[in-house]
């Protein structure tokens, strides 16, 4: 099943749904980070966590979640566009923690701390920050505290990644529920309480069930889709990107880089892609850098 997020709205247009697909593009996250089953979950959930909440904000900006914590993991950093790219990373990949009833312990992994929310103009214009504590580091959790805490508004958010006994993602989605000005208390009530009897997202995307099936299961028929939408890793690094880097370090760094190792390896973060730049291109570079 290719991933795909879901647009729509419920109870009258009182109600935002939104649900994702995500199997895919995690395990390309996991392939591309080396990440055990724990750290997988994590970085998982905060990728679709990301993907579900930059389909809400405006064309124009790119929604950016950074989760820090006293945990092992120590931190998920993940960003998505609302056109559907997600890329991320956490901080320490090879964490892997025992199940905590019978799920992967992302809450355990990242222990308490902080969830930093932004949104991030694509071109000019001013930039949204927001902090939150943790609720509890399941990633999902903190995402509807954020929106409680943050925005004012109800939300319930769940995300999730089933990583099978290999170590790969078998499956990986989630959904996001909030109410919209002029929601009635008790359609809001409705929804929660079919929310909590719903089985958890990645169970839904294990049973096969698309975006629009996994949005019907919890908000029921009243639904109105607005869109369905492919979403993907996609990191916007480039040769271009790496190489305005090195011109930024200026002309000390570049010599030194030059004297020594005569070649600069440069690795994203964000999608591990590694770039090498030669002693060619870095002599160019210098020429032009500042002193
Ligand atoms: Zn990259």
């Amino acid at each position: 099943m290719a991933d795909v997020l879901a647009r729509a709205l419920a109870c009258g247009g009182t109600v935002r749904a939104l649900a994702a697909v995500t199997t895919g593009l995690v395990e390309e996250a996991r392939g591309r980070h080396g990440t055990a089953p724990t750290a997988t979950a994590a970085l998982g959930r905060a990728l679709t966590g990301a993907l579900l909440l930059a389909a809400t904000i405006k064309r124009d900006e790119r929604l950016s979640l950074e989760f820090s914590g006293d945990g092992p993991l120590r931190g998920v950093l993940a960003d998505a566009t609302p056109d559907g790219d997600a890329r991320g990373f956490v901080l320490r990949p090879a964490t892997h923690l025992p199940p905590r009833r019978g799920k992967l312990d992302v809450g355990g992994a990242l222990g308490h701390g902080l969830l930093c929310v932004m949104r991030v103009p694509l071109a000019a214009g001013s930039l949204y920050r927001s902090v939150v504590p943790l609720a509890s580091g399941e990633i999902g959790a903190d995402l509807a505290s954020y929106l409680l805490v943050s925005e004012q508004t109800r939300a319930a958010v769940g995300v999730g990644v089933f990583v099978d006994t290999d170590g790969r993602v078998a499956a990986a989605g989630g959904y996001l529920v909030q109410a919209l000005p002029g929601a009635s208390d008790d359609a809001l009530d409705a929804v929660a309480a079919r929310v909590e009897r719903v089985a958890t997202p990645s169970e839904l995307v294990r049973d096969g069930l698309g975006p629009v099936d996994m949005l019907q299961a919890l908000v029921g028929g009243d639904l109105s889709v607005l869109e369905e939408r492919q979403v993907r890793f996609r990191c916007r690094c480039s040769r271009e990107r790496v190489a305005a880097a090195i011109l930024a370090m200026g002309r000390t760094e570049i010599e030194s880089v030059l004297e020594t190792d005569r070649q600069a390896q440069v690795t994203c973060e964000f999608c591990a892609a590694r770039y090498v730049v030669e002693e060619s291109e870095l002599r160019g570079l210098l020429s032009a850098a500042s002193s």
